[in-house]
């Protein structure tokens, strides 16, 4: 039986990672949730130092719950996709108030703040041992594979949410879900998969037809439109740097960040730009760009920097605190960027 032979794998293959429960333990659902919401879109590696703080900074739901959002924000600087920790931060109070203890259906999860169908189902069955399955893209390239299903993505999803729940067994589903990770993430992964190590060889339709790798099938993806915005670098003469928070809605939505223009797929002229600075100034412009990628396009942002000590909107950052103010990856690169320019 397949679930019982890749069981069996896991038995002896587990990843180990800092969320993980031991064999005997009872899972914890607030470990449970925090790793699964911090691993959406995120790649395990990058996720774990992120993890080890949150939770010894904060080792239960309610100390969460009570944190200030500034402080999780600043704490989730650099993992990405900052709509998460907002609704991080929602969902602790949500579960708070409930007395600390989270909803243990799948349903009842998915009406937690930041928690979709594939994280409400994956706590589902990780943290309460529900019959529930966690689909994700590294599923779903299994599924693909092991019934050799050619259908184009993403209209094979449907086809292969049904395939993967089917097999999900009765008993274990907790440490079932995690055993498919672990076979999408290390044995059949996008390239490559090492068939030779796998316990669903025997079963395996595409290894027999030899197309693993060319499934799932993949219809080409529409170009990242490229967008463009000027940044502006104004120290104190005492060497602070002025920041300020972005508003709560939209993009990077309450991040700290270095003031800059709105950002626009046209070129900005120097005078155009200007009209964004914080301050009237003698500012010059930095060599170089930054470039960032976020999911829907490419960021391409000039700096300009200058020297004033008159007052402005936002808040001085010293020079020696940038790395701790919480700044997102792209304002980190322009931070470098400019520090690099003195
Ligand atoms: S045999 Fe190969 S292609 Fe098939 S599920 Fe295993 S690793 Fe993936």
């Amino acid at each position: 039986m397949l679930a019982a032979r890749l069981l069996d794998w896991y038995d002896k293959n587990a990843r180990r990672l800092p969320w993980r429960y031991r064999p005997g333990e009872a899972p914890d659902p607030y470990r449970v949730w925090l790793s699964e919401i911090m691993l959406q879109q995120t790649r395990v590696q990058a996720v774990i130092p992120y993890f080890d703080t949150f939770v010894r900074k904060w080792p239960t739901v309610a100390a969460l719950a009570a944190a200030p959002q500034e402080e999780v924000l600043r704490a989730w600087a650099g993992l990405g996709y900052y709509a998460r920790a907002r609704n991080l931060h929602k969902c602790a109070q949500a579960v708070a108030a409930n007395g600390g203890v989270f909803p243990d259906t799948e349903s009842a999860l998915s009406e937690l703040p930041g928690v979709g169908r594939y994280t409400a189902a994956a706590i589902a069955a990780i943290a309460f041992g529900r019959r529930a399955a966690a689909v994700d893209g590294n599923v779903e390239r299994v599924m693909a594979r092991l019934y050799a299903h050619a259908e184009p993505m993403p209209a094979a999803k449907k086809r292969l949410t049904a395939l993967a729940t089917a097999l999900v067994p009765e008993q274990r589903a907790g440490d079932y879900a995690q055993a498919v990770m672990d076979l999408g993430a290390t044995i059949c992964t996008p390239a490559k998969p090492v068939c030779g190590l796998c316990p669903w060889i025997r079963n395996c339709a595409a290894y027999k037809a030899g197309n693993a790798e060319q499934l799932p099938v993949r219809t080409e993806k529409a170009e990242r439109p490229t967008r463009r915005g000027v940044a502006f670098w104004l120290e104190r003469p005492d060497g602070a740097i002025l920041l300020r928070r972005r508003p709560q809605e939209g993009l990077l939505g309450g991040m700290v960040e270095v003031p800059s223009t709105p950002w626009r797929s046209e070129e900005w002229s120097t005078d155009e730009a200007l009209a964004f600075a914080p301050l009237s100034t003698d500012w010059r412009t930095l060599r170089g760009q930054v470039r960032h990628t976020f999911t829907h396009f490419h960021l391409e942002l000039s700096v300009l920097a200058a020297r004033a000590s008159a007052d402005a909107d936002g808040h001085w950052c010293a020079r020696r605190d940038i790395d701790d103010a919480g700044l997102p990856t792209v304002m980190m690169k322009v931070a470098k960027l400019a520090l690099k320019s003195k």
